[in-house]
């Protein structure tokens, strides 16, 4: 009935810092429930094929409008609307480069489309991104090449201060999708930091 011995106390409590993923998935983007996705769109923001047509039938007309206030974007920029009738709550539409052969500034146009739409996500205090694989649809621009720029480049961004704790590669195809993994498995799959 002696008291009993304390256990050996614990190691003085310290908060994690907030953990930051990133993954890759199949799947159709305009299904993704996340604060933002990313629009594929195309200088004039006033729809197209792809990515940037199956946006704009989910999210109704009011996108449409939204878009056309904003007058155009420049390649390898970003600007933001909300998300009308989407699950996520904002559409982020970039433009990426159209590949010609990979000396015209198409890896820095592209690049700058993932980390302008991640500033413009932590501007507004977003918290989780999908994103396309921009520019290698009707843009051409090779997998692998693109899928390589988008990792090093959100890996990057997730290291620096942002809002924005979780990223998601949603990829329409299988063959996209293994692309992805692999470079996500090469230094440990879905962590950011
Ligand atoms: P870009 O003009 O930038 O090449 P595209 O829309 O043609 O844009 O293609 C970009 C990528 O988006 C392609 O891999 C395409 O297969 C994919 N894509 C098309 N529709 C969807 C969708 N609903 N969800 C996710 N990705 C999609």
């Amino acid at each position: 009935m002696g008291e009993q011995p304390l256990p050996p106390s614990p190691a003085p409590y310290r908060p994690l810092p907030p953990m930051k993923q990133f993954d890759a998935i199949q799947g159709d983007i305009t299904q993704q429930r996340l604060d933002a996705i990313v629009n594929a769109a195309n200088t004039t923001l006033l729809g197209g094929g792809g990515v940037d047509g199956a946006i704009h039938r989910t999210a109704g007309p009011e996108l449409l409008e939204a878009c056309r206030a904003l007058g155009g974007c420049p390649t390898g920029e970003a600007r933001i609307t909300r998300g009308y009738r989407l699950p996520a709550k904002y559409v982020i539409h970039t433009v990426g480069p159209v590949w010609s052969g990979g000396r015209r500034g198409e890896p820095e146009l592209l690049r700058a489309c993932y980390v302008k739409s991640l500033r413009l996500a932590s501007e507004r205090g977003i918290k989780s991104v999908a994103f396309p694989s921009i520019s290698t649809g009707a843009y051409r621009y090779p997998i692998e090449q693109a899928a390589r720029i988008a990792v090093e480049t959100v890996r990057e961004a997730l290291g620096k201060p942002t809002s924005v704790d979780l990223v998601r590669f949603v990829c329409f195809s299988a063959g996209d999708l293994e692309v992805y993994r692999q470079l996500l498995g090469e230094r440990g799959a879905g962590s950011g930091t």
